[in-house]
Order: C-alpha cells, then structure tokens, then sequence
C-alpha cells in the first residue's frame, strides 16, 4: 500500500508556505511522497528534506513539470479532493479497499482537465477551505487515527511528549 501526493500549479511567489505544509503534512500522516507540479521550486524541495533529516522516515519530494503523463502512466487510484466531490464520510470505505493511491491537491485553480484522469473526487465538507486542511482530515479519516502512533527510523530528533513545556531528545 502506498499513499502518494500530488500538489498541482505550484508558484514559488505564492505558494511556497502551503506547498511546503501540504508536504509536511503528507509526511507526517503517512504518505510516502509528495510529487509536485508548476513551478519547480529547490528552496521548497530543500527545506522538505531537512526536516526529513532531521526528524527521521523515507518521505520524498519530487518535481514532476509534466503531471498529466504521471497520472496517466500511474497505476494507483487517483483521488482529487475538491469541495465538489462526494462528502468524505460517504466514500472513505470504499477508498480504504483501494492498495495504492495518488491523492490530489490544486492551488489556485484546478485545470478542468483533471476530472477525466480521476478514480475520485471527494469532499472534506461541501466548503471551501484549504489544500493543507483537506489532505490532513482525508488522511485521518483513511488510516482511522492510527497515523498518529507512526514511528520515524532513522530520527535525529524525537519528541519526548509532556503536560507542559517541551522536549526533545537529540541523536
Ligand atoms: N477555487 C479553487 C478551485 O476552483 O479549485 C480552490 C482552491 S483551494 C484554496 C485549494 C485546494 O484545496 C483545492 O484544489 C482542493 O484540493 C482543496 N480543497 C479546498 N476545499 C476543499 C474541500 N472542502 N474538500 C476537499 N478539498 C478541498
């Protein structure tokens, strides 16, 4: 099973921020991968992978200028999440039987060409929201909360959790 995200239109002006929280996002909820599209970005790329090395896993982040190939030579599940597909609590069973997927975000604007390449589309609520908030409650909902006990090898530094304060433990 494999969970790969795919990031459309990125603006290294616009974008930047959110681009680097949906891969950080991706990360830390499960996904193997973020693929992302647009403009290629190596300042976003490089502060992915320092927080890889440093707070340990195998996640990549990879440039793909040609998405449309990628998802047509891709055998995964395709998923967009957009606002106007089927509300999550109604489809998220069915995604569950699904081996590999490709999970789908936009930035500004969605190229129509995409609703002839999915498998899905789903909703997190019928409201408009954001990208970052849409991949982290569709991954919850995936993996049933379990995302939350992950472990990461190869960690430089771990958080030891408490009531009050904080801690990290370095390696
Ligand atoms: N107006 C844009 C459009 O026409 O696609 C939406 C831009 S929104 C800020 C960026 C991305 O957030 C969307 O492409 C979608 O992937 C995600 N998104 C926003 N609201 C969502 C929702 N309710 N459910 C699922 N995904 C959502």
């Amino acid at each position: 099973m494999s969970i790969t995200l795919l990031r459309l239109g990125h603006r290294i002006f616009r974008d930047q921020r959110i681009t680097t929280h949906c891969a950080l996002t991706a990360r830390a909820f499960g996904c193997e991968k973020m693929i992302y599209s647009g403009e290629k970005d190596s300042e976003t790329e490089k502060s992915v992978i320092d927080v890889v090395n440093r707070w340990g896993g195998n996640f990549k982040i990879e440039y793909e200028k040609n998405w449309k190939n990628f998802l047509k030579n891709s055998k995964s599940k395709k998923i967009l999440l957009t606002m106007y597909g089927v509300n999550l609590p109604n489809i998220i069973e069915k995604i569950r039987s699904e081996k590999d997927i490709v999970l789908i975000v936009g930035s500004e604007k969605v190229p129509a060409d995409i609703y002839q390449m999915i498998d899905y589309q789903v909703a997190v609520t019928l409201q408009p929201h954001s990208e970052v908030a849409a991949l982290a409650v569709f991954l919850d909902w995936y993996f049933s909360g379990k995302e939350m006990e992950r472990k990461f090898e190869n960690a430089k530094m771990e958080i030891i959790p408490m009531e009050r304060g904080k801690n990290v433990k370095s390696f």
